[in-house]
């Protein structure tokens, strides 16, 4: 993936839920007033909302962005996470997970 296609798509992801975080919290933090909830409190319970969906995003574009390289042989666990990953690193670690010497490192543990 390349650098502009990465950050385009965390950008969008990111903006997205940071929209959608502010217009649940703006949204709660003026239903919660509306039944007479003081204006302090009702942004101290909105701006939680605006954190956690805000996160939510940042961790589905983590997602998104994270490729998994696992070992084929048989009975072996050994696997590799790449976060946003440049083309040569993808491959390099591609390689790596299916040739790496110890397959069977669990038992020696
Ligand atoms: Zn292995």
């Amino acid at each position: 993936m390349t650098g502009s296609k990465k950050s385009m798509l965390h950008r969008l992801a990111v903006g997205t839920s940071a929209a959608v975080g502010v217009w649940v919290a703006v949204d709660s933090g003026m239903e919660l007033t509306g039944y007479g909830v003081p204006l302090p409190l009702a942004v101290a319970c909105a701006l939680p909302m605006f954190a956690v969906i805000t996160s939510i995003g940042g961790g589905v574009s983590d997602a998104l962005a994270t490729k998994t390289y696992r070992c084929a042989a048989a009975g072996c666990d050994f696997k590799v996470q790449l976060r946003h990953p440049e083309a040569g690193e993808s491959r390099r670690w591609q390689e790596l997970a299916a040739a790496h010497p110890i397959h069977d490192h669990a038992q020696r543990i």
